[in-house]
C-alpha cells in the first residue's frame, strides 16, 4: 500500500494554492508534477557539475558524462532494453515518433502501408501523413468502437504483405484506454511489418518490458513520469536503430541518404547530434528511481482505486456523460456535462483550485467520431486523493448549477 501522505510531502508544488483554494492537480495525462528527489538532482546538475559530455578531458566534463551515461542504463534497466546503445535520448516522445518517421523514409516505396489507430494523439498522426506524402506510401487507420476501443477484427484485415509499419499508443491520452498492444505486435510480427508503440500515457502507469514486447520501438516523456520538460527516450531493437538512417542533419538531407553511401557515428550517437539535454536526461533518470521506489505495482493499483472511486462519484450526477467506458484502461476520466461546453466547465473549476484539461487533448479525430468538440478530463497520479476527488464533484456539480 502506498503511504500517499508521505508521497505528497516529496511534491512541493501540491501544497500551494490556487485561487486560494488548495491545488487539485488532475492534469497528470498532460504532464506530471516533479518530486523534490528530481529537483534536487537539477539544482545538484547546475550547482556541482554542469559541463558538456563526451569531449572534455576535464573533472567536470567526466562527472557529467559518467551521471548521463548511468541514466541510459537506468532506463534501459527500466524498460528491459536488451543494451543500453537501444536507448536513445531525444527531447520527448514527438521527438521519438518523429525520427522513426524521418528514418522510414529511406525505407518505405510507393503503395506500402503504415497502420496507426483512431486513438492517436496528433503527434501521432501528422508524422505518418508526412511520411506517407513523402514516400507515396498509404496510410490506413484501425478504427475504434463508442467505448473507445480499437476494433481488432478490422485491424486484422488491414494486415497485410504491403503492410511495413504498425504504429500504436499503448495509452489513448483523451480516453485512458489501454490497448492490445502484445496481439498488435504479434500480428504484424507475422506479416513482417514493424511496431512502433507510444508509450507517453503508459509509463507512468505501467512498466513496459522491450523484450517480452518484442516490440520494434517505443517512446515515451520523461514529463510524465515526475522528470523535466524536454527529455525523452526512444527504445529501438539494434537492428532497427542499425538500419534506420540519422534524423538530424535536416530532413532534406536525410531523404537522399543511401545506406551504402553513408557511415555513422556508433549507437546511440548516431542519432543524438549536438549538446543534449544533460541535465534533463540524468534527472529523467532519477525520476524512474523514484517511481519505480514506490513500485509500479503499487501505483497501478492504487490509480484503479481512485479510478473507481471518480467514476463511481461521478456517474452520480445528472447528464453527466463518460468518453471512453473500455474494459482495460487507466486512471483517466473524460466526461462532459449536457449541453454545457467543456470549456466553462473547466474555467469554473479552476477558480476551485482544480486542474483538468479541457478539449480535444490533441486527439481531434476522436472527438469527430464522437461529434463533440471536446471534453473535460480529468486524469489521477499516485500523489492524488479520494478527498481531491470529493473536491473535484462538488466542484462539477456547482460548475453544473451556475452554467444550466
Ligand atoms: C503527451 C503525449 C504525446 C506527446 O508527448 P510530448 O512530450 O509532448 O512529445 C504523445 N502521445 C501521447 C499518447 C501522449 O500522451
Amino acid at each position: 500500500m502506498l503511504d500517499v501522505s508521505k508521497i505528497r510531502a516529496d511534491f512541493p508544488i501540491l501544497s500551494r494554492q490556487v485561487n486560494n483554494k488548495p491545488l487539485v492537480y488532475f492534469d497528470n495525462a498532460a504532464t506530471s508534477q516533479t518530486p523534490q528527489p528530481v529537483i534536487d538532482v537539477i539544482v545538484d546538475y547546475y550547482s556541482n557539475y554542469n559541463a558538456n559530455i563526451h569531449r572534455g578531458v576535464h573533472t567536470l566534463s567526466q562527472e557529467a558524462t559518467d551521471k548521463y551515461e548511468i541514466a541510459r542504463q537506468t532506463i534501459q534497466t527500466h524498460f528491459n532494453a536488451k543494451h543500453a546503445h537501444e536507448i536513445i535520448f531525444t527531447s520527448g516522445t514527438t521527438h521519438s515518433i518523429n525520427l522513426v518517421a524521418n528514418g522510414f523514409s529511406a525505407l518505405l516505396k510507393k503503395e506500402d502501408e503504415i497502420i496507426v489507430s483512431a486513438l492517436e494523439h496528433h503527434s501521432n498522426i501528422v508524422p505518418w501523413q508526412m511520411l506517407c506524402e513523402r514516400t507515396g506510401a498509404v496510410l490506413k487507420v484501425i478504427p475504434m468502437n463508442l467505448e473507445g476501443e480499437l476494433i481488432m477484427e478490422t485491424y486484422d484485415n488491414l494486415l497485410s504483405d504491403k503492410t511495413k509499419l504498425v504504429f500504436v499508443n499503448h495509452i489513448s491520452n483523451a480516453l485512458g484506454t489501454i490497448n492490445p498492444i502484445e496481439y498488435i505486435i504479434k500480428k504484424a510480427h507475422a506479416v513482417g511489418a514493424a511496431v512502433l508503440i507510444d508509450g507517453a500515457q503508459s509509463c507512468p502507469h505501467i512498466k513496459p518490458d522491450v523484450q517480452a514486447l518484442d516490440v520494434d520501438f517505443y517512446v515515451a516523456s520523461a514529463h510524465k513520469v515526475c522528470g523535466p520538460t524536454g527529455v525523452g527516450m526512444l527504445y529501438g531493437k539494434e537492428e532497427w536503430l542499425k538500419k534506420l538512417p540519422p534524423y538530424q542533419g535536416g530532413g532534406e538531407m536525410i531523404a537522399e541518404v543511401t545506406f551504402e553511401k553513408t557511415t555513422y557515428a556508433d549507437l546511440p550517437h548516431k542519432f543524438e547530434a549536438g549538446t543534449p539535454n544533460i541535465c534533463g536526461g540524468i534527472a529523467f533518470g532519477a525520476a524512474l528511481d523514484y517511481m519505480n521506489n514506490i513500485g509500479f505495482d503499487n501505483i497501478a493499483s492504487y490509480e484503479n482505486e481512485l479510478l473507481a472511486y471518480a467514476t463511481e462519484q461521478l456517474s452520480t450526477i445528472e447528464g453527466l456523460k463518460f468518453y471512453g467506458t473500455a474494459k482495460h484502461k487507466t486512471s483517466v476520466i473524460s466526461f462532459n456535462l449536457e449541453g454545457i461546453h467543456p470549456y466553462d466547465v473547466g474555467t469554473i473549476l479552476d477558480k476551485l483550485g482544480i486542474a483538468v484539461r479541457t478539449g480535444h487533448h490533441c486527439a481531434q479525430p476522436i472527438m469527430d467520431f464522437y461529434c463533440i468538440p471536446g471534453t473535460i478530463r480529468a486524469s489521477f497520479a499516485f500523489y492524488n486523493t479520494k478527498e481531491e476527488i470529493d473536491v473535484l464533484v462538488e466542484g462539477v456539480k456547482k460548475a453544473k448549477m451556475m452554467l444550466s
